[in-house]
């Protein structure tokens, strides 16, 4: 899609990136990372969590191909998710399935973010 400036921006509200890296093989400038990971972009998730709300939720971790994300007990007996950054690769997979729109992908990169 086109975000600000009309530069292509990823909509992760709509789907994942598979990293096919098509858009990599299209692009001529050199603003792709070629390190270990395609991106430097990684989930980050905020209040709007329902299990803030005691109430339960887990759609994240079931969207997570990568597993980066596990949920741990807090004070309130409730399980709360948190990214493991070392194995989240940005992919937005879990943006979609959260039903209060609660996770965005962060990253320093221009046309990247949510
Ligand atoms: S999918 Fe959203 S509301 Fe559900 S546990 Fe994950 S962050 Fe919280
Ligand atoms: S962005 Fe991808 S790898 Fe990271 S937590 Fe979400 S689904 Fe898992």
């Amino acid at each position: 899609m086109h975000g600000d400036g009309g530069f292509p921006q990823v909509d992760f509200s709509r789907n994942a990136c598979t990293f096919c890296h098509a858009c990599v093989d299209a692009c001529k400038q050199p603003i792709f990372h070629h390190d270990a990971k395609p991106w430097h972009a990684v989930a980050v998730i905020d209040q709007r969590c329902l299990t803030q709300q005691q109430v339960y939720c887990q759609n994240c971790k079931d969207a997570c191909g990568e597993r980066a994300i596990r949920f741990q007990f807090g004070r309130n007996g409730m399980s709360h998710p948190q990214i493991l950054l070392d194995a989240c690769t940005g992919c937005g997979a879990c943006v979609a399935p959260c039903p209060t729109q609660a996770i965005r992908i962060q990253t320093d990169t221009p046309g990247t973010s949510t």
